[in-house]
């Protein structure tokens, strides 16, 4: 399917890759298999806290979290604002914290959420912070997966969808600050 959101200027082709139906559903299954793994290694749901990165993680949480209340896992939730591509479309590689987290990470399981890993610099970085602080456990899921762009050694332990190595857009992902609320996942052009 492709359609146009008027932006001011350029209008600009969007070509949708998953729909809001198949997103709904990856969700659901994936808040199942995170449930199966959290219960297989007894990590008892109200000790765990979720940091969601912001900002482009910030949709895919508010559904994960509630697809994970249907699993009866019941998590704090908390943010951390984190840059790393500026007003570009490729990761220079540096991360840097705009906003960070006030909790206390000492003996607790966090779950870090992001919209998309690609070079893994965004995740590396987070998972390494949280164990320095104190995590007992850090498990990472993100909504999309580039393959073959990792520049860390880094692996997601859950993943939604696999893209390909192009740009994306919506459901929390931005273009310079637009298309996050679109309820797909979309490659700018064609
Ligand atoms: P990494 O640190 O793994 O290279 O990149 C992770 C971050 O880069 C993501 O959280 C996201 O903000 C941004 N990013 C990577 N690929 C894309 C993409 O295709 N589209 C958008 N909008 N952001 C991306
Ligand atoms: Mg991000």
């Amino acid at each position: 399917m492709q359609t146009q959101i008027k932006k001011d200027p350029p209008a600009q082709k969007l070509t949708v890759f998953y729909n809001s139906d198949e997103i709904s559903r990856r969700v659901v299954s994936l808040a199942q298999e995170i449930g199966e793994a959290l219960r297989a290694e007894n990590i008892a749901s109200d000790k765990l806290i979720i940091i969601s990165l912001l900002k482009g993680g910030f949709v895919f949480t508010a559904d994960l979290i509630r697809a994970l209340y249907a699993e009866g896992i019941h998590p704090q939730v908390d943010f951390m604002a984190l840059s790393s591509y500026g007003m570009g479309k490729k990761s220079s590689g540096k991360v840097e914290i705009i906003g960070d987290t006030r909790e206390n990470f000492k003996g607790r399981h966090a779950l870090i959420v992001d919209d998309i890993l690609e070079s893994g610099h965004t995740l590396a970085f987070v998972k390494n912070l949280l164990k320095k602080r104190g995590a007992k456990s850090a498990k990472t899921v993100v909504f999309l997966e580039k393959p073959g762009k990792r520049e860390t050694e880094i692996e997601a332990d859950f993943v939604g969808f696999m893209v390909p190595d192009k740009f994306v857009v919506g459901y929390g992902l931005d273009s310079a600050h637009n298309f996050r609320e679109l309820p797909f996942i979309a490659v700018l052009g064609d």
